[in-house]
């Protein structure tokens, strides 16, 4: 879905999920970048993410896509000067740091239902130990 726009804003309702990293909610009130792009129905869609759940990638997504120039984000101006210092700053770093090593978040779970219990009852039948002149080594099959 090709990008329409980014957005730097505050929170509004305190139940956006970050689309980030951590995927947790964002909270209300907290600066939150949103990627805007083309939805399937034939809108507009905007994915929030936390400032620190920013990437690499996605700072400079953002400043292609306004071709370098941060205060071209939708919403800029209504950031206070320390806010827009402090976007600066996050973008800054992001774009100044090394690609992250990728990973493969879409690794496949597998299937797990394997019951501890499922493995075969050993049976208890440990008597005394008999004196006996037993090999030193088990044979191969002998489930004692
Ligand atoms: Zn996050």
């Amino acid at each position: 879905m090709p990008a329409t726009g980014y957005i730097i804003e505050h929170d509004k309702s305190g139940r956006a999920s970050c689309k980030g990293a951590c995927k947790q909610k964002i909270e209300k009130g907290a600066l939150r970048f949103g990627s805007c792009s083309t939805a399937a129905w034939d809108g507009e869609q905007t994915h929030f993410r936390k400032l620190t759940c920013m990437t690499k990638k996605v700072a400079q997504n953002a400043l292609d896509f306004y071709g370098g120039d941060i205060t071209q984000l939708r919403n800029w101006a209504t950031l206070s000067a320390d806010e827009q210092a402090e976007v600066k700053e996050v973008f800054d770093s992001f774009i100044a740091s090394a690609e992250p090593p990728k990973k493969k978040a879409a690794k496949k779970k597998k299937e797990d239902d394997d019951e501890e219990d499922s493995a075969p009852p050993k049976k208890v039948k440990k008597a005394a130990p008999k004196k006996k002149a037993a090999p030193a080594v088990a044979m191969p099959g002998d489930d004692d």
